[in-house]
């Protein structure tokens, strides 16, 4: 795959993850947390942002899907919640891998609260400037980022590029040579 142009390198996405999970305890102090990742571009954030957590914890998931173009989430949004655990009563903090217009939290929060936590804050790996359409704001954040379609560190372009250990910028040109790729048969993101 050539080179597509880096927002952040690997050790700048490991040390802004670093930052957070210190905001992150020292807003909750030894209280257990429940974590609740939405899949599925929040699971490679929750892996590494656990284990800078020193502190107890669980991990969940819930499932948030929209039925809509690839690169957008316009179009219906559905939450699933099946697959998580019982947050009655619990400090919940949800997970996800960016805030971008902001309607995907604001309704997974909205399903959420319905089961009864304590508490609901949320952590996003990006935030997108100038994207907001939704008065709610995510508790935390590691990077405020320029209005552009990121890949990487679980950020998926039509499910591929999840795997990159970096932060890329999918351009016109990573767009085409995706597009060939795909219809020659080999896989993008290997
Ligand atoms: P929102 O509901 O805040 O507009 O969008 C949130 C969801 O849209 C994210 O969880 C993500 O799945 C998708 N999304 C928004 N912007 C980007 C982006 O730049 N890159 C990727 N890969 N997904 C994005
Ligand atoms: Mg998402
Ligand atoms: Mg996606």
């Amino acid at each position: 795959m050539d080179a597509m142009r880096i927002l952040h390198s690997k050790q700048e996405l490991h040390d802004g993850v670093q930052r957070m999970a210190a905001e992150i305890a020292q807003a909750y102090g030894e209280r257990p947390l429940s974590i609740v990742s939405v899949l599925t571009g929040s699971v490679v954030l929750v892996a590494d942002l656990i284990r800078e957590l020193e502190m107890p914890l669980r991990v969940g998931v819930i499932e948030a899907s929209s039925y809509g173009g690839e690169r957008t989430t316009r179009g219906d949004l559905s939450v699933n919640a099946e697959l998580m655990f019982d947050i009655k009563g619990r400090d919940v903090l949800l997970v996800d891998d960016i805030f971008d217009t902001g309607h995907t939290l604001v309704r997974v929060i909205e399903k959420i609260k319905e089961f009864g936590p304590r508490s609901v804050r949320s952590a996003v790996l990006l935030r997108k400037h100038g994207r907001q359409e939704v008065t709610a704001q995510p508790d935390f954040v590691a990077f405020e980022i320029p209005d552009e379609f990121v890949v990487g560190y679980g950020l998926d372009y039509d499910d591929h590029y999840r795997n990159l250990p970096y932060l890329g910028v999918l351009e016109q040109d990573d767009l085409d040579r995706h597009k060939d790729l795909v219809a020659a048969g080999t896989d993008p993101g290997a």
